[in-house]
């Protein structure tokens, strides 16, 4: 058979393009990492031709036993890298994850509680322009202004005067470990459902340097594409059996048609991995590395949201350098530094602006940066902001172009996909 470079040269340029930049270009988003060969070679396979609505012994199409095979083997890995009970791994997505909770346990008009957007928190726990926003009661709570840690004096407060159904913990933008058993004291005392929502930690949890949310929570979902480096996508878990038939049920048919099988293989390569003792040495070492490059980014004069981080990764507030978000992303974008603009709490400057930056570790971990490194990687990003602070918002162009040189020389000496 023909390979795509000859079937389709415009799209296999594309995916040479992604090659390159990846490989030569410093990914500090922290949601994204850098999947093994194995899982991208299963979620290339033959299973995404593959029709298999229901689960593993109930399908309602023939010709489903390989794809009973790696489910189960999906299901399986999941349960005991988490020590759950009930794993669903069919969600597309951790916003369909988070979507099938609210279905299994929530009706429309109720009222649930998640942190807000500018805290940290995901579209999917209640935010306005979200579903979960416009379809529920949403009440959101915040940070602490001077502490930025979860300001449970305000969560018992607002579930005491709300009474929701579900208390959803877990974000996007915040870098410290979740007082779990707190928030479910706090659910038991209102008779709410406690859900964790632990995409952006899953790894850390499966690696076992992150207390594991499944111990406090009556539900937990996470993405599989994050720290846990799998396949994009999502998952559910829990240890209660009532629970689980209803999630069964409102991921399909609730939510969802046929499961992505292909997914799902990889999925069950990734939790393969995560099994692993390198997984944990993994694990530790993107803590370590998250740790070292916000230290280095403090001491050249950025301040830290909640003082630093506990875990992949920190969010940087960048007002102490009068420089914005947006102007700070596009210039390390410029010197071959990929991180994403970030609000801080209370920000002042609206969404496409922002006072911050989120940067992570993950991804370069996975490609073998230690602390050395990360080090380093502060000094460029430093190196990139100063020139922002002393040129104004185009930035200084002859220090992006000498960055751009030390990120190609560090990237060669990391290569991803090596043959
Ligand atoms: N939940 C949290 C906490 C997230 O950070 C994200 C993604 O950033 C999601 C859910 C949604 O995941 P997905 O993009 O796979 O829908």
């Amino acid at each position: 058979t023909r390979g795509l470079a000859e079937t389709d040269a415009e799209v296999f340029t594309g995916l040479t393009h992604e090659l390159d930049r990846e490989q030569n270009q410093i990914e500090l988003i922290a949601s994204e990492n850098i999947v093994s060969k194995a899982v991208l070679e299963a979620q290339g396979s033959v299973f995404t031709n593959k029709y298999a609505e229901g689960y593993p012994g109930k399908r309602y199409y023939q010709g489903c036993a390989p794809s009973d095979e790696v489910e189960t083997l999906a299901i399986e890995r999941a349960k005991k890298l988490f020590n759950a009970g009930f794993a669903n791994v069919q969600p597309h997505s951790g916003a369909q994850a988070n979507g099938a909770v609210m279905l299994a346990l929530v009706k429309p008009g109720e009222t649930i509680l998640g942190m807000s957007l500018d805290a940290g928190g995901h579209l999917t726990h209640g935010a306005k322009a979200a579903m979960s926003g416009k379809w529920f009661n949403a009440v959101q709570f915040g940070v602490n202004p001077e502490t930025h840690l979860i300001d449970f004096d305000e969560v018992e407060r607002l579930a005491k005067e709300h009474r929701p159904k579900i208390i959803i913990a877990g974000g996007s933008a915040y870098p410290r470990i979740i007082d779990f058993a707190r928030f479910r004291a706090i659910a038991d005392e209102v008779g709410a459902i406690f859900h964790v929502d632990m995409a952006h930690f899953a790894g850390l949890v499966a690696g076992g340097v992150h207390p594991n949310p499944l111990e406090h929570a009556h539900v937990v979902t996470n993405t599989t594409h994050k720290t846990l480096r799998g396949p994009r996508g999502g998952m559910i878990m829990t240890n209660d059996e009532a629970i689980a038939k209803k999630i069964n049920s409102a991921v399909f048919p609730g939510l969802q048609g046929g499961p992505l099988m292909h997914v799902i293989a990889a999925k069950a390569v990734a939790f393969g991995e995560a099994l692993r003792p390198d997984f944990k040495t993994y694990a530790a070492a993107t803590i370590t590395n998250a740790k070292a490059l916000a230290a280095t980014l403090h001491e050249r004069g950025a301040n830290l949201v909640s003082g630093g981080t506990d875990t992949h990764l920190a969010l940087v507030d960048l007002t102490p350098l009068g420089i914005t978000g947006r102007d700070a992303d596009e210039a390390l974008e410029r010197a071959s530094i990929t991180c994403n603009k970030n609000g801080i709490p209370n920000d002042p400057l609206p969404p496409m602006k922002t006072s911050g930056i989120r940067v992570g570790s993950p991804a370069g971990t996975t490609r073998g940066f230690g602390v050395t490194e990360f080090q380093e990687i502060g000094h460029m990003i430093s190196d990139v902001l100063e020139g922002l602070r002393q040129k104004g918002e185009h930035g200084d162009a002859a220090v992006e172009a000498e960055v751009r040189v030390r990120v190609r020389e560090l990237c060669s000496r990391f290569p991803i996909y090596p043959s």
